[in-house]
């Protein structure tokens, strides 16, 4: 569960949260035209870090020029709102929510103004996928929803329009027990969680589906084949059936909110053992200590909110 903050960063000011409101004909509620990050900052011996804070806002001005959407503030200024989001709430760790939407512009599909208001709220998030979720696994089932068709709705920018097919495939696979939904593409392959890319581990190999699957390429996807392949792990790129995920020796999900999460079975089938795999472990071990700050961050990515 969420826990709010006292203060939210609103269009170049600190507000307190309360203030933090917007009209309700803004173009993005009625229309879904808002783009967005989640970034996660840890706890580490050298004070609170953002965990790869500059690549995940490259991708908010990426998502926002898909859309064609003006983000009013440069990088240094957001980097600094998210700094100054976790400093000001007194947070050691926290969830941040960069945010960027058209408000105020009319009703009409295309507005004439394309500015868009921005905020950065920061929160206390625990495991997205339930406190037991990292260690123990989950119980995934394929969902009903197919991912985004390619050319129908762009999955490389993470835009609050495409949530409505997240909420889906997560909702359809709450309300029949699952802990989250696995969508599979228009071809039938397999594409990504509501909010979590996808690895597979066969023969000691990783399998993740690769970007024409409809997925939106995360980062921590990202990190997670880097530490692999730093581990002398091959790491394929490549379509996967959905038959491989009953066969998988391992099968593991990754995004900023969920971390790193062992899946333990797919549609009621045991995945492997049925628990988290040592590859799964040693990765999802690797990550941890590198967010927060206990292993050599050779890439820089820790981005220390006191600096
Ligand atoms: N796919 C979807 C649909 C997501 O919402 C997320 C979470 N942002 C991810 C994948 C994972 O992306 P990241 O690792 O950058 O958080």
């Amino acid at each position: 569960m969420t826990q709010s903050s006292e203060l939210i960063w609103h269009n170049g000011e600190m507000i307190p949260y309360q203030q933090a409101t917007t009209h309700v004909l803004s173009h993005a509620l009625h229309y879904g035209s808002s783009v967005f990050e989640g970034v996660r900052a840890y706890d580490t011996p050298n004070g609170p870090a953002i965990f790869r804070l500059t690549d995940h806002l490259k991708r908010l001005y990426d998502s926002a020029k898909i859309y064609r959407m003006e983000i009013p503030f440069t990088l240094e200024q957001l980097t600094q709102a998210c700094k100054d989001a976790i400093k000001q709430n007194g947070f050691s760790d926290a969830y941040l929510r960069p945010f960027a939407f058209l408000g105020h512009v009319g009703l009409g599909i295309n507005p004439k103004s394309r500015v868009a208001d921005v905020t950065v709220a920061a929160m206390q998030w625990g495991a997205y996928l339930g406190e037991d979720s990292l260690a123990q696994g989950v119980d995934v089932c394929i969902s009903s929803w197919n991912r985004l068709a390619p050319n129908t709705m762009p999955t490389a920018a993470k835009a609050g329009g495409n949530y409505l097919s997240s909420q889906l495939i997560s909702g359809e696979a709450k309300r029949n027990g699952y802990v989250e939904g696995i969508a599979l593409d228009t071809n039938g392959l397999l594409s990504e969680g509501a909010g979590e890319n996808l690895f597979v581990i066969k023969n000691g190999v990783l399998y993740t589906p690769p970007t024409t699957a409809c997925i939106l390429p995360g980062l921590t996807r990202d990190t997670i084949m880097t530490l692999a392949k730093e581990r002398g792990f091959e790491v394929r790129e490549e379509a996967i059936a959905r038959e491989a995920l009953y066969l998988a020796d391992e099968f593991f999900m990754t995004g900023t909110a969920a971390e790193i999460v062992p899946v333990r079975s797919v549609d009621q089938i045991p995945v492997g053992q049925g628990a988290r795999g040592p590859i799964t472990e040693e990765l999802q071990a690797a990550y941890f200590a590198l967010v927060k700050g206990q292993s050599p961050d050779p890439r820089g990515w820790l981005e220390y909110v006191n600096d």
